[in-house]
């Protein structure tokens, strides 16, 4: 970020630490898009830390029997790298990890990426603004944090008594142990989101005993997945137009959907009857299939599409336990009734940390304070992007971009163009040190709640786009073309720069001049 003119200053090694100017943390669509756009525009001098010892993110872990993603392949993907060989509308994890892999040798990324490098703590150097970070595989000296390391990337066991009890085998879906035979075993799923959903129907047949633990249902609507075909294939690759109006008629279907979820919450009665219909012709047994009746409104929660799951839970081997988890024993779970059902293998379909996420207490800013402690009310940054009293330090899927509704390739692609433009602005004022004004991150903030408040999202589910306080930290609740086009407003006057001071000079590059901007600009609701 700060000032390049000079790269070479900035290299190399000193005592034990390693000098770059931008450091990335984790090499998923985040991580690797970044890395594409600070290449293309000729800032080298970066690293990318990778805890793991591939790329991939999401798409390496998750490799659960069955893992998919649920937007449709030629939407879920860089739109500077298109692929006109997707093999089904919506793609698998390991195509999507192939798909990744290939963007990085294409682009040269992988010379970049320290494998095995696991952050454990990065601090801003107040001094020399610079960020300080240790990991498992050494220390970095770094102008500009930039965490690429994912919304749903820390497994997360249920808080349920006992759990750490338990003697049998147990995994969590994102860390699926494959050497483990499931075959003629008694096996538990705890868990029926989006994850369980995807491997139940996958790994049904092979316990003797599978026993599906459902706290809340789900609204389930069909997949209308298909492979395509050789021609289809050879069309996409000569005629590039064909591609983009496939892409284009995905986006606009996926955005349709922003008229339920935020705008008039009463158009999602729609889904509702699609949903109920695809019970009904799925699950004829009437006690099990009311047991699978969301009682919250359709949308609350993540809407899931499988045409699977449904009759894999009407297999003989396979129950759907709903009455509550009490305790997990040695060897046995108990259901609130008091009912004990032993087990061999429990499997945690439990979902990640996306509030509350790990990484933030690692993060420390101005004064030592650490993203964990800002957040201690809900997560909130400026744009998903910026926090205040945290200079340098740029997030990629931060607060409120997730999306309910269409790809987050697209929103990364959009805070990718974003930070780079926020560097170049950097670079034009020679500044060493950038930061968001307080004002204007709150500001935003309470436009955005106000606009989460009469949402779809606000109707009284739990789910894991809410903080424990209950704001909704993780949604954007909104149009995605809305979202990039507040990016593009770009407003210097929202930022504080600052010139390097003596102790970054010390550290990196000589400095030049630069001068705060102009005002600051002020949130309306409608600008959300
Ligand atoms: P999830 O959707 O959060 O589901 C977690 C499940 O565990 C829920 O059924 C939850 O019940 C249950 N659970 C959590 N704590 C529990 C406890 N203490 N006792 C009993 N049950 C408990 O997690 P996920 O299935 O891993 O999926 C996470 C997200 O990843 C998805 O929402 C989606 O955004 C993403 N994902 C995407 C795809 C894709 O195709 N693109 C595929 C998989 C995952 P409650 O509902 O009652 O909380």
């Amino acid at each position: 970020m700060p000032d390049t003119s000079s790269p070479t200053a900035t290299r190399g090694q000193t005592r034990s630490e390693e000098y770059f100017d931008y450091a990335i943390i984790g090499s998923g669509f985040a991580g690797l898009g970044m890395a594409i756009e600070l290449k293309k525009k000729g800032r080298d001098n970066f690293v990318i830390l990778e805890r793991a010892d591939d790329v991939g993110g999401t798409w390496r872990d998750n490799s659960y029997p069955g893992a998919a993603c649920d937007v449709a392949s030629h939407l879920y993907s860089f739109s500077f790298e298109p692929n006109c060989d997707w093999s089904r509308v919506y793609p698998s994890q390991p195509e999507l990890k192939r798909y990744l892999r290939g963007v990085a040798e294409k682009w040269g990324l992988l010379a970049h990426i320290r494998f095995g490098h696991d952050l454990q703590a990065a601090h801003y150097c107040e001094r020399s603004q610079r960020w300080r970070l240790s990991s498992s595989g050494g220390s970095f000296n770094v102008g500009m944090l930039i965490s690429g390391s994912g919304g749903l990337s820390e497994p997360r066991l249920p808080d349920i008594a006992g759990v750490e009890k338990f003697a049998g085998k147990h995994f969590h879906s994102a860390n699926w142990d494959h050497s483990y035979d499931l075959r003629g075993k008694r096996v538990a799923v705890i868990g029926s989101g989006a994850s369980a959903v995807q491997f139940v129907p996958e790994i049904a047949d092979l316990p003797c005993q599978l026993d599906v633990y459902q706290r809340t249902p789900n609204w389930i609507i069909p997949r209308h997945d298909r492979l395509y075909s050789a021609i289809e294939k050879v069309a996409f690759h000569r005629i590039p137009g064909l591609r983009l109006a496939l892409r284009g008629k995905i986006y606009c279907q996926n955005e349709m959907r922003v008229l339920g979820m935020v705008l008039h919450p009463s158009l999602m009665q729609l889904y509702k009857r699609t949903a109920l219909r695809h019970l009904r012709r799925q699950v004829k047994n009437p006690a099990l299939r009311q047991r699978l009746i969301p009682q919250y409104p359709v949308g609350c929660k993540r809407v899931l599409i499988s045409n699977d799951w449904y009759p894999a839970l009407t297999k003989a081997n396979v129950s759907l336990l709903s009455d509550g988890i009490a305790e997990i024993r040695e060897h046995s779970i108990v259901d609130a009734h008091g009912i004990e059902r032993e087990v061999d293998c429990v499997i945690f379909g439990t979902g990640f940390y996306a509030t509350e996420n790990p990484i933030a207490r690692r993060i420390h800013g101005r004064g030592g304070q650490t993203l964990a402690q800002a957040w201690r009310d809900g997560e909130e940054a400026y744009l998903g992007t910026t926090v205040h009293g945290f200079p340098n330090l740029m997030l990629i899927v931060g607060p409120n971009v997730t999306l309910g509704h269409s790809s987050m390739v697209y929103m990364i692609e959009t805070q990718v163009q974003a930070i780079s433009r926020l560097l170049d602005e950097c670079e034009q004022r020679h500044a060493a040190e950038v930061e968001v004004r307080q004002p204007v991150q709150a500001g935003f903030n309470h436009a955005l709640q106000q606009r989460l408040s009469g949402s779809i999202w606000s109707t009284g589910c739990d789910s894991w786009y809410k903080h424990r306080s209950g704001k909704i930290t993780q949604l954007w609740p909104d149009f995605t073309f809305r979202f990039r086009a507040m990016h593009r407003q770009f407003n210097a006057g929202d930022y504080h720069f600052a010139a390097a001071t003596d102790a970054h000079i010390a550290s990196s590059v000589a400095p030049r001049v630069s001068r705060p901007s102009a005002e600051s600009r002020e949130w309306n609701v409608s600008d959300v």
